[in-house]
Protein backbone atom coordinates (compact mmCIF):
# COMPACT_ATOMS: atom_id res chain seq x y z
CA UNK A 1 0.00 0.00 0.00
CA UNK A 2 0.83 3.07 -0.62
CA UNK A 3 -0.48 6.78 -1.42
CA UNK A 4 0.42 9.15 -4.55
CA UNK A 5 -0.07 12.23 -5.10
CA UNK A 6 0.24 14.97 -7.88
CA UNK A 7 -0.18 18.37 -9.28
CA UNK A 8 0.76 20.42 -12.57
CA UNK A 9 0.50 24.12 -13.28
CA UNK A 10 0.48 25.54 -9.89
CA UNK A 11 3.43 27.71 -8.28
CA UNK A 12 3.28 25.93 -5.21
CA UNK A 13 3.51 22.58 -6.37
CA UNK A 14 6.00 21.21 -4.15
CA UNK A 15 3.87 22.72 -1.22
CA UNK A 16 0.51 21.09 -2.15
CA UNK A 17 2.16 17.67 -2.67
CA UNK A 18 3.54 18.22 0.71
CA UNK A 19 -0.07 18.77 2.12
CA UNK A 20 -1.10 16.29 -0.04
CA UNK A 21 1.28 13.82 1.18
CA UNK A 22 0.30 14.24 4.45
CA UNK A 23 -3.62 13.61 3.98
CA UNK A 24 -2.07 10.59 2.55
CA UNK A 25 -0.69 9.15 5.21
CA UNK A 26 -2.50 6.38 6.88
CA UNK A 27 -1.55 4.62 3.19
CA UNK A 28 2.38 4.74 4.17
CA UNK A 29 4.70 5.87 6.84
CA UNK A 30 8.04 4.22 5.75
CA UNK A 31 9.03 7.00 3.92
CA UNK A 32 7.87 10.03 2.00
CA UNK A 33 9.54 11.77 -1.12
CA UNK A 34 8.44 14.58 -3.59
CA UNK A 35 10.12 14.82 -6.95
CA UNK A 36 9.25 18.57 -8.59
CA UNK A 37 9.90 20.36 -11.90
CA UNK A 38 10.72 23.73 -13.06
CA UNK A 39 10.46 22.79 -16.33
CA UNK A 40 13.84 22.50 -17.14
CA UNK A 41 15.06 20.72 -13.85
CA UNK A 42 13.76 18.28 -11.90
CA UNK A 43 14.49 18.26 -8.20
CA UNK A 44 13.92 15.44 -5.40
CA UNK A 45 13.47 14.87 -1.79
CA UNK A 46 13.05 11.73 -0.36
CA UNK A 47 14.25 10.14 3.17
CA UNK A 48 12.27 7.32 5.52
CA UNK A 49 10.05 8.33 7.89
CA UNK A 50 6.75 10.69 7.92
CA UNK A 51 5.94 13.52 6.16
CA UNK A 52 5.91 16.05 8.30
CA UNK A 53 9.60 14.47 9.12
CA UNK A 54 10.94 14.34 6.00
CA UNK A 55 10.37 17.44 5.00
CA UNK A 56 10.47 21.02 6.73
CA UNK A 57 10.41 24.29 5.18
CA UNK A 58 13.54 25.21 4.02
CA UNK A 59 13.61 21.14 2.27
CA UNK A 60 10.33 21.99 0.04
CA UNK A 61 12.18 25.07 -1.22
CA UNK A 62 14.81 23.33 -2.59
CA UNK A 63 11.97 21.68 -5.09
CA UNK A 64 10.75 24.73 -7.26
CA UNK A 65 8.61 24.55 -10.07
CA UNK A 66 4.83 24.18 -11.10
CA UNK A 67 4.60 20.68 -11.88
CA UNK A 68 5.44 18.18 -8.75
CA UNK A 69 4.50 14.18 -7.74
CA UNK A 70 4.95 12.66 -4.30
CA UNK A 71 4.83 8.89 -2.40
CA UNK A 72 4.10 7.61 0.88
CA UNK A 73 5.55 4.34 0.65
CA UNK A 74 4.36 0.98 3.14
CA UNK A 75 6.08 -1.90 1.71
CA UNK A 76 4.67 -4.61 0.27
CA UNK A 77 7.29 -5.65 -2.37
CA UNK A 78 10.54 -4.68 -1.59
CA UNK A 79 12.08 -4.19 1.47
CA UNK A 80 11.52 -1.30 3.90
CA UNK A 81 15.50 0.57 3.13
CA UNK A 82 15.96 4.48 1.60
CA UNK A 83 16.86 2.51 -2.04
CA UNK A 84 13.16 1.49 -2.64
CA UNK A 85 11.69 5.63 -1.40
CA UNK A 86 10.09 6.61 -4.20
CA UNK A 87 9.10 8.25 -5.94
CA UNK A 88 11.95 7.19 -7.80
CA UNK A 89 13.92 9.23 -10.38
CA UNK A 90 16.68 8.59 -13.61
CA UNK A 91 18.21 10.23 -16.38
CA UNK A 92 17.13 8.33 -19.73
CA UNK A 93 17.85 8.95 -23.34
CA UNK A 94 14.36 10.66 -23.47
CA UNK A 95 15.77 12.61 -20.14
CA UNK A 96 14.18 12.96 -16.99
CA UNK A 97 11.94 11.17 -15.65
CA UNK A 98 10.05 10.01 -11.77
CA UNK A 99 7.86 7.73 -10.91
CA UNK A 100 5.00 6.81 -7.61
CA UNK A 101 3.38 3.74 -7.51
CA UNK A 102 0.35 2.50 -5.62
CA UNK A 103 -0.50 -0.96 -6.02
CA UNK A 104 2.25 -4.09 -6.46
CA UNK A 105 3.11 -6.00 -9.70
CA UNK A 106 2.43 -9.48 -9.62
CA UNK A 107 4.73 -10.74 -12.68
CA UNK A 108 7.61 -8.55 -10.78
CA UNK A 109 9.91 -11.41 -10.48
CA UNK A 110 9.83 -12.96 -14.11
CA UNK A 111 10.13 -9.37 -15.52
CA UNK A 112 13.14 -8.54 -13.72
CA UNK A 113 14.72 -11.93 -14.44
CA UNK A 114 14.40 -11.16 -17.87
CA UNK A 115 15.54 -7.81 -18.06
CA UNK A 116 18.68 -8.50 -15.85
CA UNK A 117 19.25 -11.29 -18.32
CA UNK A 118 19.29 -8.62 -21.20
CA UNK A 119 21.82 -6.65 -19.38
CA UNK A 120 19.47 -4.34 -16.98
CA UNK A 121 21.00 -3.43 -13.70
CA UNK A 122 18.39 -2.59 -10.64
CA UNK A 123 19.09 0.29 -8.26
CA UNK A 124 16.41 -1.13 -6.04
CA UNK A 125 14.09 -3.98 -4.89
CA UNK A 126 10.98 -2.19 -5.13
CA UNK A 127 9.08 -3.65 -8.32
CA UNK A 128 8.13 -0.42 -9.61
CA UNK A 129 11.73 0.03 -11.05
CA UNK A 130 10.99 -2.35 -14.19
CA UNK A 131 8.42 0.23 -15.31
CA UNK A 132 11.41 2.53 -15.47
CA UNK A 133 13.50 -0.01 -17.53
CA UNK A 134 10.77 -1.01 -19.86
CA UNK A 135 10.48 3.22 -20.43
CA UNK A 136 13.79 3.65 -21.08
CA UNK A 137 14.29 0.51 -23.05
CA UNK A 138 11.46 1.39 -25.75
CA UNK A 139 12.01 2.49 -28.91
CA UNK A 140 8.91 4.43 -29.50
CA UNK A 141 9.16 8.10 -30.48
CA UNK A 142 7.00 10.01 -28.12
CA UNK A 143 7.36 9.28 -24.06
CA UNK A 144 3.30 8.52 -24.48
CA UNK A 145 4.41 6.04 -26.89
CA UNK A 146 6.91 4.42 -24.44
CA UNK A 147 5.00 4.75 -21.08
CA UNK A 148 2.53 2.71 -23.18
CA UNK A 149 4.96 0.19 -24.18
CA UNK A 150 6.10 0.26 -20.73
CA UNK A 151 2.61 -0.34 -19.44
CA UNK A 152 2.06 -3.19 -21.22
CA UNK A 153 4.45 -5.27 -19.75
CA UNK A 154 2.85 -5.05 -16.41
CA UNK A 155 0.58 -7.26 -14.63
CA UNK A 156 -1.29 -6.35 -11.33
CA UNK A 157 -2.05 -3.82 -9.46
CA UNK A 158 -0.74 -0.27 -10.41
CA UNK A 159 -1.93 3.56 -9.86
CA UNK A 160 0.80 5.18 -11.20
CA UNK A 161 1.99 8.88 -11.93
CA UNK A 162 5.00 9.91 -14.29
CA UNK A 163 6.84 13.36 -14.25
CA UNK A 164 8.95 14.39 -17.05
CA UNK A 165 10.50 18.07 -17.15
CA UNK A 166 7.00 19.39 -18.89
CA UNK A 167 4.22 16.09 -18.25
CA UNK A 168 2.68 14.59 -15.49
CA UNK A 169 1.36 11.49 -16.62
CA UNK A 170 -1.01 8.81 -14.82
CA UNK A 171 -2.45 5.44 -15.22
CA UNK A 172 -4.40 3.26 -13.44
CA UNK A 173 -4.25 -0.67 -14.11
CA UNK A 174 -7.58 -1.91 -16.12
CA UNK A 175 -8.39 -4.02 -12.71
CA UNK A 176 -8.59 -0.24 -11.25
CA UNK A 177 -7.33 -2.48 -7.73
CA UNK A 178 -6.41 0.99 -6.05
CA UNK A 179 -8.06 4.26 -6.06
CA UNK A 180 -6.58 6.92 -8.26
CA UNK A 181 -8.62 10.31 -8.35
CA UNK A 182 -8.53 13.61 -10.46
CA UNK A 183 -8.79 17.49 -9.20
CA UNK A 184 -8.96 20.91 -10.21
CA UNK A 185 -7.45 23.84 -8.00
CA UNK A 186 -7.31 26.75 -9.79
CA UNK A 187 -6.00 26.58 -13.12
CA UNK A 188 -3.75 23.30 -12.01
CA UNK A 189 -5.05 19.77 -12.00
CA UNK A 190 -4.14 17.65 -9.19
CA UNK A 191 -4.18 13.65 -8.62
CA UNK A 192 -4.13 11.45 -5.27
CA UNK A 193 -5.08 8.65 -4.40
CA UNK A 194 -7.91 9.26 -1.83
CA UNK A 195 -10.51 12.57 -2.36
CA UNK A 196 -9.19 13.65 1.36
CA UNK A 197 -5.63 14.90 -0.39
CA UNK A 198 -7.90 16.78 -2.98
CA UNK A 199 -9.82 18.31 0.16
CA UNK A 200 -6.94 19.61 1.86
CA UNK A 201 -5.66 21.43 -1.02
CA UNK A 202 -9.08 22.88 -1.54
CA UNK A 203 -9.12 21.30 -4.91
CA UNK A 204 -12.51 20.00 -6.36
CA UNK A 205 -13.26 16.65 -7.05
CA UNK A 206 -13.63 16.32 -10.90
CA UNK A 207 -13.91 12.48 -11.39
CA UNK A 208 -12.15 9.06 -10.55
CA UNK A 209 -9.46 8.45 -13.39
CA UNK A 210 -10.82 5.29 -14.67
CA UNK A 211 -9.29 1.93 -14.70
CA UNK A 212 -7.43 1.50 -17.83
CA UNK A 213 -7.25 5.07 -18.22
CA UNK A 214 -3.92 7.41 -19.54
CA UNK A 215 -3.87 10.66 -18.61
CA UNK A 216 -1.53 13.43 -19.57
CA UNK A 217 -1.47 16.63 -18.72
CA UNK A 218 1.26 19.31 -20.08
CA UNK A 219 0.90 22.76 -20.86
CA UNK A 220 -1.92 22.12 -23.95
CA UNK A 221 -4.06 20.49 -21.31
CA UNK A 222 -5.31 17.57 -20.21
CA UNK A 223 -5.74 14.33 -22.68
CA UNK A 224 -7.12 11.01 -21.79
CA UNK A 225 -7.00 7.70 -23.07
CA UNK A 226 -7.40 3.80 -22.66
CA UNK A 227 -4.46 2.26 -24.68
CA UNK A 228 -4.88 -1.40 -22.71
CA UNK A 229 -6.72 -4.31 -23.51
CA UNK A 230 -9.97 -3.69 -21.05
CA UNK A 231 -10.25 -6.10 -18.11
CA UNK A 232 -11.74 -6.13 -14.69
CA UNK A 233 -13.03 -3.69 -13.38
CA UNK A 234 -11.96 -5.16 -9.77
CA UNK A 235 -11.84 -2.45 -7.66
CA UNK A 236 -10.04 -3.48 -4.19
CA UNK A 237 -13.16 -3.76 -1.78
CA UNK A 238 -10.27 -3.83 1.53
CA UNK A 239 -9.95 0.19 0.75
CA UNK A 240 -13.64 0.58 1.72
CA UNK A 241 -13.45 -2.01 4.70
CA UNK A 242 -9.99 -0.39 6.00
CA UNK A 243 -7.71 0.61 4.18
CA UNK A 244 -8.79 4.15 2.98
CA UNK A 245 -9.59 7.92 4.97
CA UNK A 246 -13.11 7.44 6.03
CA UNK A 247 -13.62 11.30 4.96
CA UNK A 248 -12.68 9.83 1.16
CA UNK A 249 -15.04 9.04 -1.72
CA UNK A 250 -13.50 6.47 -3.31
CA UNK A 251 -14.85 4.50 -6.06
CA UNK A 252 -17.73 7.05 -6.50
CA UNK A 253 -18.81 6.19 -3.10
CA UNK A 254 -18.54 7.82 0.88
CA UNK A 255 -16.30 5.75 2.68
CA UNK A 256 -17.85 6.52 5.57
CA UNK A 257 -21.08 5.90 4.74
CA UNK A 258 -20.19 2.10 3.16
CA UNK A 259 -18.67 1.78 6.65
CA UNK A 260 -22.05 2.41 8.86
CA UNK A 261 -23.53 0.21 6.05
CA UNK A 262 -21.03 -2.62 6.78
CA UNK A 263 -21.75 -1.98 10.83
CA UNK A 264 -25.98 -1.73 10.01
CA UNK A 265 -25.71 -5.21 8.12
CA UNK A 266 -23.60 -6.38 10.94
CA UNK A 267 -25.67 -5.91 13.24
CA UNK A 268 -28.77 -7.54 11.15
CA UNK A 269 -26.90 -10.60 10.50
CA UNK A 270 -24.99 -10.83 13.92
CA UNK A 271 -27.65 -9.21 16.50
CA UNK A 272 -26.57 -9.89 20.87
CA UNK A 273 -27.98 -8.78 23.59
CA UNK A 274 -25.59 -6.42 25.24
CA UNK A 275 -25.60 -2.87 27.02
CA UNK A 276 -23.43 -0.95 24.54
CA UNK A 277 -21.18 -0.82 21.45
CA UNK A 278 -17.73 0.24 21.04
CA UNK A 279 -15.46 0.52 18.74
CA UNK A 280 -11.57 -0.62 17.82
CA UNK A 281 -10.11 2.96 17.17
CA UNK A 282 -10.36 4.55 14.69
CA UNK A 283 -10.70 2.03 12.18
CA UNK A 284 -13.83 0.42 13.59
CA UNK A 285 -15.94 3.69 14.46
CA UNK A 286 -18.06 3.67 11.63
CA UNK A 287 -18.83 0.60 11.45
CA UNK A 288 -19.86 0.62 15.11
CA UNK A 289 -21.73 3.98 14.28
CA UNK A 290 -23.59 1.97 11.83
CA UNK A 291 -24.14 -1.66 14.61
CA UNK A 292 -25.65 0.77 17.17
CA UNK A 293 -27.98 2.48 14.72
CA UNK A 294 -29.12 -0.62 13.92
CA UNK A 295 -28.96 -2.40 16.91
CA UNK A 296 -30.47 0.54 18.89
CA UNK A 297 -27.67 -0.05 21.49
CA UNK A 298 -26.20 3.02 22.73
CA UNK A 299 -22.55 3.93 21.29
CA UNK A 300 -20.64 4.59 23.71
CA UNK A 301 -15.73 5.19 23.77
CA UNK A 302 -14.63 2.06 25.49
CA UNK A 303 -11.09 2.28 24.07
CA UNK A 304 -9.18 5.36 23.54
CA UNK A 305 -6.14 5.59 20.54
CA UNK A 306 -3.38 6.90 21.29
CA UNK A 307 -2.48 9.14 18.09
CA UNK A 308 1.58 9.17 18.33
CA UNK A 309 2.00 5.71 17.01
CA UNK A 310 1.25 4.39 13.53
CA UNK A 311 -0.11 1.55 12.45
CA UNK A 312 0.87 -1.27 14.65
CA UNK A 313 0.61 -3.63 11.74
CA UNK A 314 2.56 -1.61 9.63
CA UNK A 315 5.71 -1.93 11.50
CA UNK A 316 7.32 -4.45 10.17
CA UNK A 317 8.67 -6.33 12.79
CA UNK A 318 7.06 -8.86 14.96
CA UNK A 319 8.14 -7.69 17.94
CA UNK A 320 7.37 -3.87 17.73
CA UNK A 321 4.05 -5.26 16.50
CA UNK A 322 3.56 -6.98 19.72
CA UNK A 323 4.33 -4.15 21.45
CA UNK A 324 1.97 -1.73 19.33
CA UNK A 325 -1.75 -2.68 20.51
CA UNK A 326 -0.95 -1.42 23.94
CA UNK A 327 1.30 1.40 23.15
CA UNK A 328 -2.03 1.84 20.72
CA UNK A 329 -4.94 1.23 22.43
CA UNK A 330 -5.96 2.13 26.67
CA UNK A 331 -9.55 1.05 27.96
CA UNK A 332 -12.03 3.12 29.29
CA UNK A 333 -12.89 1.22 32.47
CA UNK A 334 -15.89 3.59 33.87
CA UNK A 335 -17.74 2.79 30.15
CA UNK A 336 -16.67 -0.99 30.36
CA UNK A 337 -17.28 -1.80 34.32
CA UNK A 338 -19.94 -4.34 34.19
CA UNK A 339 -21.30 -3.84 31.15
CA UNK A 340 -21.75 -6.40 28.35
CA UNK A 341 -20.04 -5.08 25.44
CA UNK A 342 -20.34 -5.58 21.67
CA UNK A 343 -16.85 -4.19 19.92
CA UNK A 344 -16.62 -3.82 16.25
CA UNK A 345 -13.38 -3.89 14.49
CA UNK A 346 -13.02 -4.13 10.34
CA UNK A 347 -10.86 -7.41 10.45
CA UNK A 348 -8.96 -10.08 12.06
CA UNK A 349 -5.96 -10.92 10.23
CA UNK A 350 -3.84 -12.92 12.70
CA UNK A 351 -5.99 -12.62 15.29
CA UNK A 352 -3.45 -11.02 17.74
CA UNK A 353 -4.66 -7.94 18.07
CA UNK A 354 -8.21 -9.32 18.62
CA UNK A 355 -6.86 -11.09 21.25
CA UNK A 356 -5.01 -8.39 23.58
CA UNK A 357 -8.11 -5.96 22.83
CA UNK A 358 -10.52 -8.49 24.47
CA UNK A 359 -8.22 -9.60 27.27
CA UNK A 360 -7.84 -5.39 27.78
CA UNK A 361 -11.96 -4.94 27.68
CA UNK A 362 -12.40 -7.81 30.09
CA UNK A 363 -9.58 -6.91 32.31
CA UNK A 364 -10.82 -3.02 32.65
CA UNK A 365 -14.44 -4.88 34.24
CA UNK A 366 -16.59 -5.52 30.69
CA UNK A 367 -18.69 -8.81 32.11
CA UNK A 368 -19.19 -10.48 27.94
CA UNK A 369 -17.30 -8.97 25.04
CA UNK A 370 -19.08 -9.94 21.79
CA UNK A 371 -16.46 -9.17 18.89
CA UNK A 372 -18.52 -8.03 15.35
CA UNK A 373 -15.96 -7.90 12.34
CA UNK A 374 -17.25 -5.83 9.72
CA UNK A 375 -16.08 -8.26 6.75
CA UNK A 376 -16.16 -11.54 6.15
CA UNK A 377 -12.89 -13.73 7.29
CA UNK A 378 -9.54 -13.22 5.92
CA UNK A 379 -8.46 -16.51 4.99
CA UNK A 380 -6.32 -15.31 1.63
CA UNK A 381 -3.38 -13.51 1.14
CA UNK A 382 -3.59 -9.41 -1.56
CA UNK A 383 -0.87 -9.64 -4.01
CA UNK A 384 -2.31 -5.91 -5.25
CA UNK A 385 -1.07 -4.32 -2.63
CA UNK A 386 -2.25 -4.68 0.92
CA UNK A 387 0.36 -5.98 3.55
CA UNK A 388 -0.91 -9.14 4.40
CA UNK A 389 0.83 -11.97 5.81
CA UNK A 390 1.13 -15.58 3.95
CA UNK A 391 -2.22 -18.02 4.18
CA UNK A 392 -0.37 -19.84 7.31
CA UNK A 393 -0.38 -17.05 9.06
CA UNK A 394 -4.22 -15.64 8.11
CA UNK A 395 -5.83 -16.95 11.49
CA UNK A 396 -9.36 -17.80 9.54
CA UNK A 397 -7.62 -19.36 6.76
CA UNK A 398 -7.17 -22.71 9.38
CA UNK A 399 -9.40 -21.83 12.15
CA UNK A 400 -13.32 -22.00 12.15
CA UNK A 401 -15.02 -19.18 13.74
CA UNK A 402 -15.87 -20.73 16.72
CA UNK A 403 -11.86 -21.45 17.08
CA UNK A 404 -11.17 -18.05 16.59
CA UNK A 405 -13.71 -16.97 19.58
CA UNK A 406 -11.89 -19.39 21.71
CA UNK A 407 -8.37 -18.15 20.55
CA UNK A 408 -9.18 -14.30 20.56
CA UNK A 409 -11.14 -15.39 24.54
CA UNK A 410 -14.59 -13.26 22.95
CA UNK A 411 -17.90 -13.92 24.36
CA UNK A 412 -19.23 -14.27 20.72
CA UNK A 413 -17.92 -13.24 17.20
CA UNK A 414 -19.77 -12.38 14.36
CA UNK A 415 -18.00 -11.87 10.83
CA UNK A 416 -20.17 -9.94 8.17
CA UNK A 417 -21.31 -12.03 5.06
CA UNK A 418 -19.44 -11.95 1.38
CA UNK A 419 -23.29 -11.04 0.56
CA UNK A 420 -23.51 -7.97 3.19
CA UNK A 421 -20.24 -6.83 2.25
CA UNK A 422 -21.13 -6.30 -1.35
CA UNK A 423 -24.24 -5.11 -0.38
CA UNK A 424 -23.08 -2.26 1.86
CA UNK A 425 -20.29 -1.65 -0.93
CA UNK A 426 -22.82 -0.77 -3.21
CA UNK A 427 -22.63 -3.69 -5.36
CA UNK A 428 -24.64 -6.77 -4.90
CA UNK A 429 -23.39 -9.01 -7.17
CA UNK A 430 -20.08 -7.94 -6.43
CA UNK A 431 -18.85 -7.90 -9.80
CA UNK A 432 -16.90 -4.76 -9.93
CA UNK A 433 -14.67 -5.53 -6.86
CA UNK A 434 -11.49 -7.30 -6.02
CA UNK A 435 -12.64 -9.47 -2.82
CA UNK A 436 -9.92 -11.95 -3.13
CA UNK A 437 -8.87 -11.63 0.41
CA UNK A 438 -12.09 -12.96 1.62
CA UNK A 439 -12.53 -15.48 -1.63
CA UNK A 440 -9.15 -16.35 -2.86
CA UNK A 441 -10.90 -15.51 -6.63
CA UNK A 442 -7.87 -13.51 -7.96
CA UNK A 443 -8.21 -11.57 -10.74
CA UNK A 444 -5.04 -11.93 -12.46
CA UNK A 445 -2.33 -14.64 -12.68
CA UNK A 446 -0.15 -14.46 -9.34
CA UNK A 447 3.85 -14.57 -9.42
CA UNK A 448 5.53 -17.52 -11.16
CA UNK A 449 2.45 -18.96 -12.26
P1 LIG B 1 -4.38 -8.92 13.79
O1 LIG B 1 -3.90 -8.75 15.14
O2 LIG B 1 -3.27 -9.45 12.91
O3 LIG B 1 -5.62 -9.74 13.68
O4 LIG B 1 -4.71 -7.46 13.21
C1 LIG B 1 -6.00 -7.00 13.06
C2 LIG B 1 -6.00 -5.49 13.05
O5 LIG B 1 -5.16 -5.03 11.99
C3 LIG B 1 -7.38 -4.92 12.80
O6 LIG B 1 -7.63 -4.00 13.84
C4 LIG B 1 -7.32 -4.22 11.47
O7 LIG B 1 -7.89 -2.94 11.57
C5 LIG B 1 -5.85 -4.09 11.18
N1 LIG B 1 -5.50 -4.43 9.81
C6 LIG B 1 -6.10 -5.28 8.98
N2 LIG B 1 -5.45 -5.35 7.80
C7 LIG B 1 -4.40 -4.52 7.90
C8 LIG B 1 -3.36 -4.14 7.02
N3 LIG B 1 -3.23 -4.67 5.82
N4 LIG B 1 -2.46 -3.24 7.43
C9 LIG B 1 -2.57 -2.72 8.66
N5 LIG B 1 -3.51 -3.05 9.54
C10 LIG B 1 -4.43 -3.94 9.18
Amino acid sequence: MCGVFGIFGHEEAANLTYLGLHALQHRGQESAGIVASDGQKMRAHRSMGLVADVFTAPIIETLPGRSAIGHVRYSTAGGSHMKNAQPLQVSFAGGQLAVAHNGNLVNFDAERKALEADGAIFQSDSDTEIVIHGIARSKAPTFEGRVVEALKRLDGAFSMLFLTEKQLVAFRDPIGFRPLVLGRVKNAYAIASETTALDLIEAEYLREIEPGELVIIDEQGLRSSFPLAKKGPGRCIFELVYFARPDSTLFGQSVFEVRKRLGQRLAKEHPVEADLVIAVPDSGVPAAVGYAKESGLPYDVGLIRSHYVGRTFIEPQQSIRHFGVKLKLAPVRSTLEGKRVVVVDDSIVRGTTSRKIVKMLKASGAKEVHLRISSPPTQWPCFYGIDTPSRQELIAASHSVEEIARYVTADSLGYLSMEGLTWAAGDPEGRSYCAACFSGHYLTKLNGQ
